[in-house]
């Protein structure tokens, strides 16, 4: 019988175990997918820790692309979907009840389920992103095009949706990111480096990212995506950096502030570089991570508007997708920030994420 690895969390911050389980028949209304990239998130690297509970044993990993290799013939003609095709699993499970996802925002439905984090050892074994196989019902997957490389895919599969939802939701609010001079980005992990792409490539005509260092690797690649200026808080104080922000504005600050850094110190530094009525979309403090002190008044005098996003929606993941296709330009770049690590080299992988030694920690399946 045809077995498959997969990475098993068995306890908070303890190491993975690799175990083998038989690749079994697809059951109705599921795909099963060969892995070709599954993306360590920062909160994968959270829940391996211990610091977001799940349930043990469990198959985690929520960003991934596969081949689909078995589908059920109706559910294969009902999606559009057939073996051989390759997928992005979007994870989330929304109950369509409540009234977040009556009023069209479901991303945050107050009733979410997931379809990963399975026991894998309940039939069919394999839930999660980071082993050689996923099960995973159809209406979670979304097609990539014939042509689109499913590892350049993978890098954003979820950073992407989480940029391109945090704009949406901007937009509701009146962001027009063409009319849009000056942008600061907070940030330049995966969140952060493909806020840089979608606001340059959506005519944001000055895109300045506030992280650690200039000369970093990080720096490099954001000034890749379009970046047009680095300014480094630990090269720079902080009032320099107001200052210089200020200054690309006709000294009256950003239009827009995107929060990706997930540190909360970064927020009253946005809250202080907008200008009157600009927009603060904060998408980035995804943990719990303490407290820190802002100046309300800020909020009130400049009429900001701030906006919180989490989550994503099916839909943002069908436009990361068409993003991908209409920017071929980005695909080279994009593919350097994938460093790759077997389904055996798992615990590697996540002490590397965590170590912000890597841009993008990625796991392939065992036979590639
Ligand atoms: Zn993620
Ligand atoms: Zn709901």
């Amino acid at each position: 019988m045809k077995t498959g690895k997969t990475a098993v969390m068995t306890g908070p911050d303890r190491p993975f175990e690799v175990r083998e389980y038989p690749v079994l028949p697809v059951p109705g209304g599921m795909a099963r997918m060969k892995l070709i990239a599954g993306g360590v998130c920062g909160t994968d690297v959270h829940i391996a820790k211990g610091r977001l509970a799940v349930g043990l044993p469990a198959c985690i990993g929520h960003e991934f692309v596969g081949k689909v290799e078995e589908i059920g013939e109706a559910d294969s003609v009902r999606y559009g979907i057939r073996a051989g095709d390759n997928v992005i699993v979007d994870i989330a499970v929304p109950c369509g009840e409540c009234v977040l996802c009556k009023e069209g925002n479901d991303a945050n439905c107050v009733n979410m389920g997931v379809t990963n984090g399975g026991m894998p050892d309940v039939a069919p074994h394999f839930y999660g992103g980071f082993g050689d196989y996923n099960y995973s019902p159809v209406k979670n997957l979304v097609k990539l095009p014939q042509g689109l490389d499913p590892v350049v895919a993978c890098v954003f599969a979820c950073p992407g949706p989480t940029v391109i939802h945090a704009c949406g939701l901007g937009a509701k609010a009146g962001l027009d990111l063409s009319k849009v001079n000056v942008a600061v980005v907070q940030g330049a992990g995966p969140v952060g480096c493909f806020a840089v792409a979608y606001l340059a490539a959506h005519g944001v005509k000055e895109v300045l990212v506030v992280c650690g260092r200039s000369g970093d690797r990080r720096a490099a690649v954001a000034r890749k995506l379009g970046a047009t200026g680095i300014l480094a808080y630990n090269e720079m104080p902080m009032n320099e950096i107001l200052n210089y922000v200020k200054s690309k504005n006709g000294g009256i600050g950003a239009d827009l502030v995107f929060e990706a850094s997930g540190n909360p110190a970064a927020v009253p530094q946005g809250m202080e570089m907008l200008r009157n009525r600009g927009m603060y979309l904060v998408p980035g403090q995804y943990s719990e991570s303490g407290g820190i002190e802002i100046r309300p008044q800020l909020i009130t005098f400049k009429a900001l508007s701030i906006i919180g996003s989490s989550q994503y929606s099916m839909a943002d993941v069908h436009e990361y997708v068409n993003f991908l296709c209409g920017h071929p330009e980005l695909h080279g770049t994009v593919k350097e920030l994938a460093s790759c690590y077997s389904v055996d080299e798992v615990n590697r992988a996540f002490e590397d994420a965590a170590s912000g030694r890597n841009i993008k920690t990625v796991i392939v399946p065992t036979e590639g």
